[in-house]
């Protein structure tokens, strides 16, 4: 594990914006300084870290990739800088409040469920222009999930529902959660990007099972409304239940359940909901109309995926 506090700055370098030009760095020095959480009482004066990465940048903020050691040797660890550079007081202060995030709301996460957090650092780029920075360092760990949630396996969808569940229980939502939230090293993932989110949220999930690969569970199965439409998008559950479409409708003959709910899925409560009352329609008309007939005349609600669809790019992770 890295750890920054027995230095009592960082030599880091950032992006410079625009086209590269040739022969020259395309990277600015700045000197930073951890002030959040405090060192106790740092040993040593400098770390520079000389290899970086840049893995997005816009005008005055963005994220790189960095080594302590040269980024070619084995041994050499990497971590991640998101930074803040020049610009107005809004990146500055929504990166200082995502380190609180991390140190204060969800610390018992890190390494397991989000990355691990080693600290807001602030200073400024080196040279006669010298301009504010103030970033935060995290444990590297891995690249975007770059297609759809929905086209990982099962079992990587329920983790990824587990890992929202146990941000939720530290009392955290996060809003507009997408793929862009998501970073992967092999098997492994996390939950990043903790700018915007909700606190104050009381969930009920049991902190245990998403049963995943089971018909829909009910909200006080799951004890979270939000984990339950995740889970409905994330498809985690076997949508299709014709045994629910027989209760529904009580018909005796199964056949009729069945080819009503035929290849039905569901993305949201509200689709559950809608699907119900055509269902329930059905019984005005079962003595007039085969199940066929009233599908061709009353168009079966279609449902679709509202949040996991290909993955958006999202500048401001
Ligand atoms: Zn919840």
């Amino acid at each position: 594990m890295l750890d920054f506090d027995n230095y009592r700055a960082a030599q880091i370098r950032l992006p410079q914006f625009g086209f590269p030009i040739p022969g020259c760095d395309p990277f600015d020095k700045a000197v930073v300084h951890k002030t959040y959480p405090e060192s106790a009482s740092p040993q040593k004066d400098l770390c520079e870290v000389t290899d970086f990465e840049e893995i997005r940048f816009e005008v005055t903020y963005g994220v790189c990739r960095a080594w302590i050691g040269p980024k070619d040797k084995s041994g050499s660890n990497s971590f991640i800088i998101k930074f803040a550079i020049g610009g107005s007081d809004e990146r500055h202060k929504s990166l200082r409040e995502e380190a609180a995030i991390y140190h204060e709301e969800i610390p018992s996460l890190q390494g397991i469920d989000v990355p691990t957090f080693y600290g807001y650092f602030e200073g400024a780029t080196l040279g006669s222009d010298a301009e504010r920075v103030s970033c935060i360092f995290l444990e590297d760990c891995g690249g975007p999930v770059y297609s759809s949630l929905v086209a990982l396996p099962l079992s990587a969808r329920a983790e990824i529902l587990k890992k929202i569940g146990r941000i939720h229980l530290c009392g955290l939502t996060l809003d507009d959660f997408d793929e862009g939230n998501v970073v992967r090293r092999k098997k492994s993932y996390r939950i990043i990007d903790f700018q915007h989110v909700d606190f104050g949220h009381k969930c009920l999930w049991k902190g245990d099972r998403v049963y995943e690969g089971e018909l829909v569970p009910t909200f006080s199965e799951i004890g979270c409304p939000i984990m339950h439409t995740y889970g409905l998008e994330l498809d985690i559950w076997e949508s299709r239940a014709p045994g629910s479409a027989s209760f529904w409708i009580k018909s005796p003959e199964e056949r009729i359940p069945n080819t009503l709910s035929k290849g039905v899925k569901f993305f949201h409560d509200d689709d559950v909901k809608n699907f119900h009352t055509w269902l329930k329609n059905y019984k005005q008309y079962e003595d007039s109309m085969t199940p066929e007939e009233y599908m061709e005349k009353f168009e079966r609600p279609a449902f679709t995926r509202r949040y996991f669809g290909p993955r958006i790019f999202r500048p401001d992770q």
